[in-house]
């Protein structure tokens, strides 16, 4: 039986970071399993929290989770899905490729089973997995229209004012789907985004690159802060890496 990297033996960091080709390792790992994220049943609320948009999935469905690749007997559960944009369609996403900046970045933010609550997950290094998917606007071109992703940028003007809500397709997160089937994906452990930056996720990003329209991303810069004021930007500089390895897994 071929024996895969442990998430537990890798050094944790920060997040987010350039994903370089020079100091990313392609190894083996075992496919990705993910169930339920896309499923038409249940609902699903689009959240303006005053900083960023966020879906969470609720409603009579099944938790969504991952497990397989580089989770050896462990089962993370969806907690929520938001997204990170920048002033103009240059850079919005965090994670950069060799460099190369993209427009936007969603997070979808998975909390370990085994600890039984999210609070707890903080202070453990498998505690999260955070699969990430980068966003590109191409301009000039009609083929590059994301019918899936208008679920979600057709409801951000009913989610203008920080605080407000709104019902949203329960399938609303099928367009990660083309991503997801790609059979390779970097990895890395590093941070999780909240006030703390604590030092306990998987990070899982998928070098496919949606589409995205300029008009469907200018929807998130009509979001307005606890101020009153547009959200023109919430992304973070990439880190220095602190000793973390980059894997990138190949079947
Ligand atoms: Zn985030």
């Amino acid at each position: 039986m071929a024996s895969y990297i442990k998430i537990t033996d890798l050094k944790c960091g920060q997040a987010p970071i350039d994903l370089n080709d020079k100091i990313v390792r392609r190894t083996r790992f075992p496919p990705l399993i993910l169930n339920g994220h896309w499923l038409k049943d249940g609902n699903a609320t689009l959240f303006n929290d005053g900083k960023k948009a966020i879906i969470f999935l609720n409603g009579d469905r099944i938790p969504s989770t991952i497990s397989g690749g580089p989770f050896i007997n462990n089962v993370y559960e969806f907690h929520d899905a938001h997204f990170h944009w920048g002033e103009d369609d240059c850079r919005g996403a965090e994670h950069t490729i060799n460099g190369t900046w993209y427009s936007m970045e969603c997070h979808l933010v998975h909390w370990n089973q085994k600890y039984l609550t999210f609070e707890e997950c903080l202070k453990h290094r498998d505690g999260l997995c955070v699969l990430t998917y980068l966003f590109l606007v191409q301009s000039g071109s009609n083929q590059w229209n994301n019918v899936k992703f208008e679920r979600i940028s057709e409801n951000l003007k009913y989610i203008q004012n920080a605080g407000s809500e709104t019902n949203i397709p329960a399938n609303s997160l099928s367009w990660m789907r083309v991503a997801t089937d790609c059979p390779s994906y970097y990895i890395y452990q590093g941070s999780h985004s909240g006030d703390f930056n604590l030092e306990c996720a998987t990070w899982i990003v998928f070098p496919v690159i949606i589409p995205i329209q300029s008009c469907q991303l200018n929807e998130f810069r009509k979001l307005k802060d606890k101020n009153g004021e547009f959200i023109k930007l919430n992304w973070r500089n990439v880190q220095p890496l602190r000793g973390q390895q980059v894997f990138l897994a190949v079947s």
